[in-house]
């Protein structure tokens, strides 16, 4: 009662975290990408790099 989760399950809140977090932005136009994109939908460009938010503290 004191502690609000909206997903109960750890390993189903993992993935949604993974899933949330992970994807490929492009270099060229910012674009979200999927994780498993080789090109950027949007411009085609084949620069994309991977970001992920748990990897990205220290900046
Ligand atoms: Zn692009």
């Amino acid at each position: 009662m004191s502690v609000i989760m909206p997903i109960a399950d750890p390993v189903k809140r993992q993935i949604a975290v993974q899933r949330k977090l992970m994807h490929k932005i492009c270099m060229k136009c910012g674009a979200k990408n999927p994780i498993s994109a080789v090109r950027c939908r949007k411009c085609g460009s084949k620069s994309l790099r991977l970001q992920n938010r748990e990897l990205g503290a220290k900046k």
